[in-house]
Parts: C-alpha cells; sequence; structure tokens
C-alpha cells in the first residue's frame, strides 16, 4: 500500500445553483484516521466526499492530501478510492474478476491482477468465493467484495458513504467491526459518511459532525460527546438533558441527572414515563418551566428511591456535571 498521507481541506465549497451544500469548510484528518462525516440528511456530507474523490469539482476551496494538491485531479489520480454499495458489483463478473477489475482497466495483465485481487480477498476472509457471482453472495459477502474491489487500487484514502445502511442490524454491528479491523491492519486513512451517531463513536478516530453544510463540531467521540459545544450538537450526540439555567445553557448527561422523591433536593418535575432497560430505569420528567427530561437511573439505585408514573419528584446534578453550550 502506498504512504498514508494527511489530508487537508482549506476553505472548501460546494455550490449547486444558489444551493450552497458545503460551506467553507477546513479540516485535518492526519494519516491512518478513522474519520466519520457524522450529521443529519442533507447538511453535506456526501457533497464533501464526493469533493475529496473528485467525483464532484469543488467550487471554491483547495485539497490537499500529503504534498500534493488534488483539487482539480481526476478520481484515478488521486490516491482515494470509493467503496461503492455492493449492488454496484457487475453481475456477470466473477468476484475475482470484480475485485481486479480497476487493474485490469489500468492495462495490468491477467495474473498479476489475479494474484493482487486473491490477496485482498484474502484481507476480507473471501478466498473460497473467488470463482462465484455476486448473486450467489450474501449481503454481508458482497459488501466484502466491494471494499475488496475498492481497495485493489492501494488508495491512501478509502471514501465509504453510508457503507452500512443496506444492511440489517445485525449485520451491521459485525460489518461495522470488519471496517475498524481492516483499518487498522491496512493503516490508510477511511472516511466514512454516517447519520447514526452511534455508528460514528463505535468506529471513529475523529468524529466530524456537519450542520447545514459547516462543521458544527469535531473531535474524538469522547470529546464530542462529552463536550457538546452548542445545543446543537448535544440534541444530535444524544444521552444529554438540554437544560435552561440563570447563566444560559447547559448540556447534562441523562445518566449524570438524579432522581429523587425527597422534593428539598433539585428542582421539581413530574414523572411522566417509566421503562425498564435492564441494567438502567429510563425515566420521562418534565421540569415545572415544560423542559423534557431523561433520567438513566442505574437499576439498584432506582430500587432504593424507587418511583412511578406521575410522581412529583425532584431532579438534581452537580455542578460539575453541567457543561455550558455556546
Ligand atoms: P448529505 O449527504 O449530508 O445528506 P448532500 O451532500 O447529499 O448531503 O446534500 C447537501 C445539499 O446539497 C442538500 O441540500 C442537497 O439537496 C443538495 N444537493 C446535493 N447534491 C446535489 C446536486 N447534484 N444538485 C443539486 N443539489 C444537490
Ligand atoms: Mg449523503
Amino acid at each position: 500500500m502506498a504512504e498514508p498521507a494527511q489530508l487537508e481541506l482549506v476553505a472548501v465549497t460546494k455550490r449547486y445553483g444558489t444551493t450552497v451544500a458545503v460551506d467553507a469548510i477546513d479540516l485535518k484528518i492526519p494519516a491512518g484516521t478513522y474519520c466519520c462525516l457524522l450529521g443529519p440528511s442533507g447538511c453535506g456530507k456526501s457533497s464533501t466526499l464526493r469533493m475529496i474523490a473528485g467525483h464532484e469539482i469543488a467550487s471554491e476551496g483547495d485539497i490537499v492530501l500529503g504534498p500534493h494538491n488534488v483539487t482539480e485531479l481526476p478520481p484515478a489520480k488521486r490516491g482515494t478510492a470509493m467503496m461503492f454499495q455492493s449492488y454496484a458489483l457487475f453481475p456477470h463478473l466473477t468476484v475475482l474478476d470484480n475485485v481486479a477489475f480497476a487493474l485490469k482497466m489500468r492495462g495490468v495483465d491477467k495474473a498479476v491482477r489475479h494474484e493482487k485481487a486473491l490477496k485482498l480477498l484474502e484481507l476480507v476472509a473471501m478466498t473460497p468465493y473467488a470463482g462465484r457471482l455476486p448473486a450467489q453472495l450474501s449481503g454481508g459477502q458482497q459488501q466484502r467484495v466491494a471494499l475488496a474491489r475498492a481497495l485493489i487500487t492501494e488508495p491512501q484514502i478509502l471514501l465509504l458513504d453510508e457503507p452500512l445502511s443496506a444492511l440489517d442490524p445485525f449485520l451491521r454491528v459485525r460489518m461495522r467491526a470488519e471496517l475498524k479491523r481492516l483499518q487498522r491492519e491496512l493503516g490508510i486513512t477511511f472516511i466514512h459518511v454516517t447519520h447514526g451517531q452511534e455508528e460514528a463513536m463505535a468506529l471513529a478516530d475523529l468524529v466530524v459532525l456537519m450542520n447545514g453544510g459547516k462543521i458544527e463540531q469535531q473531535g474524538s467521540p469522547r470529546e464530542v460527546f462529552n463536550k457538546p459545544r452548542t445545543e446543537f450538537v448535544a440534541r444530535f450526540m444524544g444521552g444529554h438533558n438540554v437544560i435552561r439555567t440563570l447563566d444560559g445553557l447547559v448540556a447534562v448527561r441523562t445518566d449524570h441527572l438524579s432522581v429523587s422523591k425527597d422534593t428539598a433536593a433539585g428542582r421539581p418535575a413530574r414523572v411522566v414515563d417509566v421503562e425498564y432497560q435492564g441494567a438502567w430505569i429510563h425515566a420521562n420528567l418534565m421540569a415545572e418551566d415544560g423542559t423534557d427530561l431523561v433520567a438513566l437511573v442505574p437499576e439498584a439505585t432506582f430500587d432504593r428511591d424507587p418511583f412511578q408514573v406521575g410522581d412529583v419528584v425532584s431532579v438534581h446534578w452537580d455542578a460539575a456535571a453541567a457543561h455550558p453550550l455556546a
């Protein structure tokens, strides 16, 4: 594989007519990073990915890979590769020929390209299926072939646009672990677009949360989850209450909110819903000012001071658990 390289986006903008899909974003992705571009539908994730791939030309700004400005280069000359969904496999070609396809296009002779394709099939644990057609594979197996096919050109960066969205939940979690393992083994950068915060947190070294064509926050999953910069981040990442206090807005993790029947202990609230979730009790509450709150209470804590729907309780959090929002 080629030397991994840092990717840098400098004031990259994408306009479609009058729509600004990506708005002057700056982003540095160190070599060998698993980066997730995260955000709601329409926030500009795919446009960003396609500009990195070269399938879309940036309206403004620069895309720099290692020492090279690749902004104007065609996709095949950039050192990036896009993993397309498994349904983009050629149905009439065997698994081996599908994987070797990009090398055939580059005029590499058959023995060499087959040898290389076999190595990649080994990497994704698909060696026994080399002679099959895509239709003779399960969804997860097709996904692995699509992955091997994208990796055959030895990209420095692999680009994946919602690669797990077509899979059922069980397979999605399994393929997710395989993507992570593969990225570690190859040591190259993966840039993975997803709208699922759980997926991003499970995979990413670097989470880049986008909103309305801009980067709302970037950092490790822990930073982004524990130190949301804005209300948008706190709500999108989930697991937080957004609470108005005398000094402004704060985020308090749902598992840092304690609930007590001793009404002198904090803010009064009414219990709206109580759900048993095994290790946790998930409680929906409504504060006096109408704010919806969620408390995740460990089962043993709940057992010591149980409450039920309709109870007036008090909610409390330590000052250190209140994270100020911009
Ligand atoms: P995401 O992948 O986060 O859902 P996209 O990058 O696909 O977001 O889209 C960002 C914005 O750009 C949206 O408003 C979308 O409608 C618009 N858009 C995307 N592709 C095109 C296109 N080819 N032509 C016009 N508008 C587009
Ligand atoms: Mg998209």
